[in-house]
Parts: structure tokens; sequence; C-alpha cells
């Protein structure tokens, strides 16, 4: 199973390379992470990156946290 972030309100997801509790941590600390993404400039693991780059672009949408099969 993969997971990843879908806006509810655009009807996209992205599945970055993760585990499902990373995801979440994420979504509830996009603060917190912006300001270390800030401070390192490549320290940060690639699902960090994608993530908040998600999360930025669809600030005040409905974001959840979904799973799906991997390899269909
Ligand atoms: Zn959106």
């Amino acid at each position: 199973m993969q997971y990843g972030y879908q806006c509810e309100d655009c009807e996209v997801a992205v599945f970055p390379t993760t585990t499902r509790s990373e995801l979440q941590w994420l979504k509830d600390r996009v603060h917190v992470a912006r300001e270390v993404a800030k401070h390192s400039a490549n320290g940060l693991d690639t699902w960090i990156m994608d993530g908040l780059g998600f999360l930025d672009e669809h600030t005040g949408h409905s974001i959840v946290v979904v799973s799906r099969r991997s390899g269909r």
C-alpha cells in the first residue's frame, strides 16, 4: 500500500515515497517543516519537499491522507 495526500477541492493526489504516519506528521506540522526547509537547502528528504510542495499549492483546501494499492 502506498500513501499520499489528496486535495478534495481539486481532486488531485500525490504519493511521495514514505509512510502514512510521516505524511500525517507533515500535514499536522506544515509550518514547522516549512521553517526547517528554509534553513536546510539540501538536507531534506525528497518526500518532505514533495509533500510540502503539494500542501503549499493547496493551502486552505481540504487535504486528506489517502492510500492506494501499489502497482495497480
Ligand atoms: Zn486543491
